[in-house]
């Protein structure tokens, strides 16, 4: 006989995550496995590309995704001998190598990135109040993690030391950017801003 299962709401929310993780991985995945890419390797491909103004070299991947500079190493390793990247030498230290990508590595991120946006597409159809209440509490999950040390270098709003809560906010302007002197609805917050100013610890609003 079926028996109805209990399964706490805190449980089914982490199990939803963690396949929608599935979904967008494989569909990241998809474009950069034919080059016989790691995932690991697609994600500094797309961070990369993404963070133009803010490449960086080994130490900062190992920071950004959480793992050893050996394996980081590696993958860059791998990367460069495909020739989707290339590593520049700084002249003020030769030790230091900052990593940037070929023409074939940005377009390869750009064909990856195109993949995500048939997930976004599907998103498209549901209500905005629904995705913004969802954004609001996965961005405050986030920083909870992060103010716990379980992620680093999100870069994001909510962690920035120019992020105000707004004291007398308007209609849907919860928050205020000290630095650009604009206030922040919840859609406004951004991931990865080149101006984000680290601190410790940022009371959530
Ligand atoms: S927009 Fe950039 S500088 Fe402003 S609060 Fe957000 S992360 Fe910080």
């Amino acid at each position: 006989m079926f028996q109805r299962m209990q399964q706490p709401l805190d449980f089914k929310l982490l199990e939803s995550l963690e396949r929608v993780s599935r979904v967008f991985k494989a569909a990241l995945w998809a474009e950069a496995k034919r080059e016989g890419m790691s995932p690991l390797q697609v994600q500094i491909l797309l961070y990369l590309h993404d963070n133009p103004r803010r490449p960086g070299g080994v130490s900062r991947l190992s920071r950004e995704f959480g793992v050893t500079q050996a394996t980081i190493s590696d993958a860059v390793r791998s990367l460069a001998e495909k020739e989707f990247l290339v590593k520049i030498v700084r002249p003020e230290d030769r030790r230091l190598k900052q990593l940037k990508l070929s023409l074939k590595g940005h377009r390869l991120a750009i064909r990856t990135r195109q993949r995500r946006g048939l997930l976004e597409a599907r998103m498209a159809g549901f209500p905005i109040d629904r995705k913004e209440a969802t954004l609001r509490f996965l961005l405050e999950f986030l920083h909870q993690l992060q103010k716990e040390g379980l992620l680093t270098e999100m870069r994001l709003c909510l962690s920035c030391g120019n992020f105000e809560p707004r004291p007398d906010p308007g209609p849907g302007e919860a928050f205020y950017c000290a630095l650009t002197q604009t206030p922040l609805t919840i859609t406004d917050v951004n991931f990865n801003c080149s101006e984000f100013l680290p601190r410790r610890a940022v009371p959530t609003a």
